[in-house]
């Protein structure tokens, strides 16, 4: 039995985890738990290939479908009374400027954590609750918060800075921090051993492209510059969101239509992107409408690609010379369309995809450009939870190595590396 940990990403009304055994590289198991604080909730739990389990009951808050995890691993298995958990590793979607490392998790931390909370009022507080109680359920065990944000905290400031008074800026955290960072960061690391090069001898261009979307420059490893901002809104179109848009709209539409800036931020978070253009925010849907001749479905299609292209070519200035464009999640790992016409006519940078590679059964990581491109065009898929617990393990062994030790290796004496 090899070191396991649990990663648990806590939503406001979901949480999802796995069981991952880090020496033997094996999913335990795997779940999620839907429609906590409804009549009626999910819970859907694999251990490792055995069918599903499958319990549906109420789970009034968090605290509750946690006691239901924890009761579906004794029925199903594995049993977690069994094996001893090395760490607990924590999905946080916001860590400010605070936390550009994943971090061991103890009060403080968790009042940092909360304290960001108007950042990220959808997901942060749904975090911190998942943190509590699972410390409850594991009091001896470390706990590790691992942030989508803190990948990007390297951004120069030229990348990071909004043109906005200030005030704007100091006093209220304005900037631009992105997110998928550790969906990127897995990607990146992935991409550069499948270009048998180091990482930090490597520029990447990553579209992680889900229903959420985003790109992420990489430049000898580290991210300089990505599309999502202050929010999760900003940038390539995406699945309900529309990314880029003016931003003077909810004053306009405040004008002309009487709403209000919630009521605008809501419909462009929620009915926006894919689905206002096509009616559905799931690219299989559109593709089966632009076939059948629906010019609502082919103009979202041209408008998605549109802004991938603008955004590689954008990220392309900004790193100078690009080894590799990477696609990865829903859309990049599984639509080869989307893969071709996003990268259409660029031909002029090296870029290119190679029709059969591209729509190859083939799933996992691998090339879709034509052997001996200039710029490779790489599809891996991404892994968050692997590098959750991947981070978690890292920040857990150098909080043991002790200060000495940890200082010699430049590791936080404390497993925090706070900025
Ligand atoms: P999330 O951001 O919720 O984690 P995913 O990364 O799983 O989302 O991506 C979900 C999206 O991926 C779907 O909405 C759909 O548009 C797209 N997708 C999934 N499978 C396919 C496929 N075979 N072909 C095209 N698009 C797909």
């Amino acid at each position: 039995m090899g070191r396991e940990v649990l990663v648990l990403n806590a939503g406001s009304s979901s949480m999802k985890y796995q069981l991952l055994d880090m020496d033997w590289h094996e999913r335990l198991a795997v779940g999620a738990l839907e429609r906590i604080g409804e009549r009626e909730g999910r819970l859907e739990h694999r251990n490792g290939d055995a069918a599903p389990h499958e319990v549906t009951a109420a789970f009034p808050d968090h605290e509750h479908a946690l006691e239901a995890i924890l009761a579906t691993f004794r029925d199903a298995g594995p049993d977690l009374d069994s094996v001893e958990l090395t760490a607990v590793g924590h999905r946080v979607v916001h860590g400010g400027t605070l936390f550009a490392q994943p971090t061991l998790l103890d009060d403080d931390v968790l009042k940092q954590i909360r304290d960001l909370n108007p950042l990220a009022p959808l997901h942060n507080p749904a975090n911190v609750t998942g943190i509590e109680v699972a410390r409850r359920a594991f009091p001896q065990v470390p706990h590790v918060a691992v942030f989508d944000t803190a990948f990007h905290q390297s951004l120069p400031p030229a990348a990071h800075t909004y043109a906005v008074p200030r005030a704007w800026r100091e006093q209220y955290a304005v900037r631009r921090y992105g997110f998928h960072g550790t969906s990127h960061q897995y990607v990146a690391r992935r991409a550069a051993a499948l270009l048998g090069k180091a990482p930090q001898d490597t520029n990447l261009i990553v579209l992680h492209l889900g229903n959420g979307a985003s790109a992420c420059a990489i430049e000898a490893g580290r991210s300089v510059e990505t599309s999502m901002g202050t929010t999760p809104l900003q940038g390539l179109v995406m699945g309900t969101r529309s990314g880029d848009v003016d931003p003077a709209l909810p004053a306009y539409l405040g004008r002309a239509a009487g709403l209000d800036a919630q009521q605008v931020e809501s419909a462009l978070n929620h009915g926006s992107g894919l689905l206002a253009l096509a009616g559905s925010n799931d690219l299989r849907d559109i593709h089966r409408a632009a076939q059948g001749g629906d010019g609502d479905a082919e103009l979202a299609l041209d408008v998605y690609c549109h802004s991938i292209r603008k955004y590689v070519g954008a990220y392309y200035a900004v790193l100078g010379h690009v080894d590799a464009i990477v696609f990865t999640a829903g859309v990049g790992e599984n639509d080869p369309v989307i893969r071709t016409r996003s990268l259409q006519g660029l031909a002029r940078l090296g870029i290119a995809v190679d029709p059969q590679r591209n729509q190859s059964a083939e799933r996992g990581e691998r090339f879709v450009s034509p052997e001996g491109c200039e710029v490779p065009v790489l599809v891996v898929p991404t892994d968050e939870e692997i590098e959750i617990a991947r981070q978690t393990l890292e920040t857990v062994d150098a909080s043991r190595l002790g200060p000495q030790r940890a200082a010699d290796t430049g590791a936080p004496a404390d497993g925090s590396a706070r900025t």
